[in-house]
């Protein structure tokens, strides 16, 4: 498969070609590896993809059975300004390749059995007076609350985009400026407690923590910010699900030169010294290349795929004394009829919301009263399931893989439990209406999808794990070794993880010697406003 790439967006060499085109293999086929496989091939870098699984986008790919289709892990996408700038690189529209949909109301959230609600709308006024209902004080501030976040992330996207190589980076005069702004020492709940004083509307705009896989009483203040992306710049739906975006970035990285290798796993990564020269595979391959783009889980890979020896700051003894996100407990359901009475994303709160979180990150047991997230796509979107059939979406989030906890006992009984839960969103009768059931657990994340200790979110964001403390983009332990996705800078998320591509190519290419430039200036001005991307 292969089109005319766009000469507007074709990158120029900095200086002449040598003989041959330079080439990087990139290992798994997750968003950032897709997102770099786009940007290198489009450099006129010769790109192979290698991916374990026999379909691209890892943790966001489809689960397709039966006539289902599921997201196997993100739902919400967020900020697409950053990938529609990717796609505008090569020339292209990201919403001519995958149409999507703004929601609105956003979510609706559920306090426990007896604390009420909030369906949280984009539109300030409207939520506003949703807001007020629980606390008509708090109703006031949350325009208050979305423009000086509005204002934080502007100040600190220039960090978000670009690479921290070191601790000099950290102590650059711009970022010590910033502290009074972000509040380091603060954590979200702290920060939110300057605009709402009921904690149930700091629930409704702290819960994305979770994204983080990090509970909003000890997630940094900066981290407010997700909450806040949600209202300026929309929770879409992309039609067919977040996996849609996946495919689609395959098919533009195919068109634009990058060869995908899928079901062959990478077994080894070859080394001179300490320099990456290649890969071996499952497939009994050795591959050469000039750079190796590691997008796999990051602890599991050094762990799996890279001598213990040849890493200083990133051992195997260290990764493990590392602090890691939560897990997620998962169900998808193939139902017969549909919720139309139920929103497109729903999050129940666990009437023991701070119980529930110690439970996750510091007791390491499962709950009585869970908190879960539900997604109901079908009433936005009817390419997901059969004619008269929907899907289901469930998500618990529980703690990373501990001893004390053996999931291959414990899942039918916590099945069973979330089946009940699902009475307090209003969804009944829902165990006669299965045709279709997966079940994943941490185990399973950690051994079917190759992701340390099941930490799905991967190395936690506590300000000990974050810019030039992440494992960094030019891979500090190895030559030749970069790293994009959601264990290197600037972390895990959909958005970020495709700005860590663009970092991780620029800092590429220009190691390369190839121009770099077409890729943009760390914390250029943005062409789409907020006001645009609402409209
Ligand atoms: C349940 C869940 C819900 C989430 N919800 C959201 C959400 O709503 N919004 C959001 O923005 N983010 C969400 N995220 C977080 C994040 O966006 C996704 O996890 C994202 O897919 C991570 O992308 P990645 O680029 O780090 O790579 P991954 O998706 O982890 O992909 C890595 C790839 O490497 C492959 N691989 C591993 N080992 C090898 C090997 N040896 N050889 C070859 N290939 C290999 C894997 O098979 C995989 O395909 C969610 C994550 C999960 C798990």
């Amino acid at each position: 498969m292969s089109t005319a790439t766009p000469t507007a967006a074709r990158p120029s060499r900095k200086s002449p070609p040598s003989k041959a085109p330079k080439s990087a293999i990139v290992i798994g086929a997750g968003p950032g590896g897709l997102a770099a496989a786009m940007l290198l091939a489009n450099a006129g870098v010769n790109v192979r993809v290698i991916e374990r699984l026999p379909n691209v986008g890892g943790r966001c790919s489809a689960i397709r059975e039966q006539g289902y289709r599921f997201d196997l892990g993100p739902t919400f996408f967020l900020y697409p300004r950053v990938l529609e700038r990717l796609y505008k690189m090569l020339g292209r529209d990201l919403h001519r390749e995958v149409p999507m949909v703004r929601l609105d109301p956003q979510y609706r959230v559920r306090f426990g059995d007896t604390g009420g609600e909030l369906l949280c709308s984009p539109n300030i006024d409207t939520m506003a007076a949703e807001v007020a209902k629980l606390n008509p004080e708090d109703g006031k501030n949350v325009a208050r609350f979305i423009a000086e976040n509005r204002v934080k992330l502007e100040r600190f996207r220039p960090s978000l985009e670009s690479p921290f190589l070191s601790w000099r980076d950290l102590i650059s005069w711009d970022l010590i400026k910033l502290l009074p702004l972000l509040r380091p020492w603060k954590s979200v709940d702290g920060e939110l407690s300057r605009y709402f004083q009921d904690p149930r509307t700091r629930l409704a705009f702290s819960f994305q923590a979770k994204y983080l896989g990090m509970s909003p009483f000890n997630c940094p203040s900066l981290f407010t910010i997700l909450s806040y992306l949600e209202y300026d710049f929309g929770v879409w739906h992309p039609i067919g699900g977040c996996n849609a975006i996946s495919e689609g970035m395959a098919r533009t990285a195919t068109e634009v030169g990058a060869n995908f290798h899928l079901g062959e796993s990478v077994t080894e990564v070859l080394f001179e010294g300490k320099k990456a020269v290649g890969v071996k595979t499952d497939h009994g391959e050795t591959y050469m290349a000039d750079a190796v783009v590691i997008n796999a889980d990051f602890a599991q890979t050094m762990k799996k795929l890279v001598p213990n020896r040849l890493r200083k700051r990133w051992t195997d003894e260290k990764l493990a004394g590392k602090r890691y996100s939560c897990s997620t407990f998962m169900m998808y359901l193939g139902i017969e009829g549909r919720y139309d009475n139920v929103h497109h994303h729903t999050i129940y709160t666990s009437n023991d919301y701070i119980g529930n979180l110690a439970d996750i990150e510091t007791n390491h047991r499962l709950s009585d009263d869970p908190s879960f997230y539900v997604q109901n796509p079908g009433v936005t979107d009817d390419t997901l399931a059969p004619k008269g059939h929907s899907t289901l979406y469930v998500l618990s989030p529980v703690c990373n893989q501990q001893t004390n906890l053996d999931w291959k006992s414990l899942a039918p009984a916590y099945r069973d439990k979330l089946f009940q839960s699902l009475k307090k969103i209003g969804i009944d009768d829902v165990e006669k209406r299965v045709r279709y059931e997966k079940i994943v657990t941490p185990d399973d994340w950690e051994n079917n999808y190759e992701v340390y200790r099941g930490a799905t979110f991967n190395l936690a964001h506590n300000l000990g794990q974050m810019l030039h403390l992440r494992p960094r983009n030019r891979f500090e332990d190895l030559g030749n070794v970069y790293l994009v996705g959601g264990g290197t800078h600037p972390g895990s998320g959909l958005p970020v993880i495709y700005e860590s591509a663009r970092i991780t190519t620029r800092l590429l290419l220009q190691d390369f010697g190839l121009d770099a430039a077409w890729l943009g200036v760390p914390g250029a001005k943005d062409e789409t406003s907020p006001a645009t991307a609402n409209s």
